[in-house]
């Protein structure tokens, strides 16, 4: 399967990791859209929130769990903001389940 976070997850793609354990990676976003913007992925192939059932949705919960971590780490202390682009209508570009952890700055809603 050609998933370019498959390959960043093998290391066949590099990237500036911001958190790591056996099934999550965190890895900053190539195009920032906020001072911090940081992709937080599983490990295994999950294609899109939309693939999510009782086998595999324990890994959602622990991506909840490392993005506070970071939020902590990174001085957040104001908020942030996370997103889920699911699907063609969610413009979701990437086929691999991530969830955007964005701060250092003020946000606006609703969402374009
Ligand atoms: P989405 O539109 O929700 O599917 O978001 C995909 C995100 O992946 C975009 O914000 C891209 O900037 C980001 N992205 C794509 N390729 C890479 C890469 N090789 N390393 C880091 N971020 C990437
Ligand atoms: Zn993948």
């Amino acid at each position: 399967m050609d998933c370019i976070f498959c390959k960043i997850v093998k290391g066949e793609i590099p990237s500036k990791k911001a958190y790591e354990d056996d099934s999550v990676l965190a890895f900053y976003d190539l195009e920032p859209q906020a001072p911090v913007h940081i992709l937080i992925i599983p490990k295994d192939h999950i294609s899109s929130c939309a693939d999510i059932t009782e086998e595999n949705s324990a890994v959602i919960s622990h991506i909840f769990e490392v993005a506070a971590k970071l939020g902590k780490e990174l001085g957040l202390d104001n908020g942030y903001r996370i997103v889920n682009n699911c699907g063609e209508d969610g413009g979701q570009t990437v086929k691999h389940l991530h969830f955007h952890l964005m701060g250092g700055r003020q946000f606006t809603w609703p969402a374009g």
